[in-house]
């Protein structure tokens, strides 16, 4: 199924999207919770209870504001850095330059605050005051369902509820300054999600793949299956002495072709609009203002 979060009649709503992708079921969800969006209900999920049952109010898509799956996730935002070979080699000079030797021993871990998520179709700031390198970074972000710790790697899918899109925006220069990269990551805005979760029984989130265009124009195309680190090794590896929680996100790092990669390099700018697509999951479209 595919959960997604919207505002329709000025509330906030959580509903079951068809199959086609054209209308939305509201569940009966209240008020209070759904502005949460899907996460009172993967945390209800986990806990054995049931979906909420399914309301007599049905939306046209294109008639309701989505916002994010997750709005206001539960905790940061775990992302994964050099996730893809041919990604690892185009910052290899940069970002990546200063990694040891064998920089596929263990996968970068960093995270975002949760406060910068975004809606799927909501504008996104250019902090031009403070950055003059803005990024986009496709991402296929997996969802967790059932929390563990310590999860191996051959249970690990289990644990997936399911997964979104994420856009891990990224201000290059703030990212390379503070060594560490959670600043560069967490301007307000810089994490578009969307445009609902798919559930685990639906997409396998390791054949599929991650697509981003500027302005119309193709960047990026990786299959999922060129992940340096795959979902279940990355799940093994966040969960070690860490408890995951029912609706902990992991972004899953992206493909090459990101601005900084281009030679020169391409940022973005007020005006530029970006737009990522994952097969079989759907697509997020923001502008950049
Ligand atoms: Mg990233």
């Amino acid at each position: 199924m595919r959960l997604a979060a919207f505002t329709a009649d000025g509330h906030s709503h959580v509903g079951l999207v068809d199959p086609t992708g054209h209308t939305i079921t509201a569940l009966d969800v209240p008020g209070a919770q759904a502005a949460y969006g899907v996460l009172p209900i993967i945390q209800a999920l986990a806990e054995g209870k049931p979906l909420p049952a399914a309301t007599e109010r049905r939306f046209h898509v294109e008639d309701v504001q989505l916002n994010a799956p997750l709005p206001r996730p539960r905790r940061n935002i775990w992302c994964v850095g050099r996730n893809y070979h041919a990604h690892a080699k185009e910052l290899s000079a940069s970002v990546f330059k200063d990694n040891d030797a064998n920089p596929e021993a263990w996968p970068i871990v960093f995270t975002k605050v949760p406060e910068c998520v975004v809606g799927p179709h909501d504008a996104v700031h250019v902090p031009s005051e403070v950055s003059e390198q803005i990024d986009y970074e496709a991402e296929l972000a997996v969802v967790i369902g059932k929390g563990g710790k310590n999860i191996a790697k051959t249970a690990a899918l289990a644990h997936v509820f399911g997964y979104t899109i994420v856009n891990d925006v990224t201000a290059r220069d703030v990212q390379m300054r503070h060594q560490q990269w959670d600043m560069g990551k967490s301007f307000d805005t810089f994490c578009p999600m969307g445009p609902w979760i798919v559930t685990a029984d639906e997409l396998d989130g390791t054949r599929t793949r991650v697509r981003c265009w500027v302005n119309g124009e193709l960047r990026q195309d990786g299959p999922t299956e060129n992940m340096i680190f795959d979902i279940p090794t990355l799940i093994e590896t966040i969960s070690r002495g860490i408890t995951l929680y029912p609706g902990d996100v992991i972004a899953t790092g992206t493909p090459a072709g990101v601005g900084m990669g281009l030679k020169p390099p391409r940022y973005l700018r007020a005006g530029d609009t970006v737009r990522i697509e994952v097969d079989r999951l759907g697509a997020i479209e923001n502008k950049f203002i």
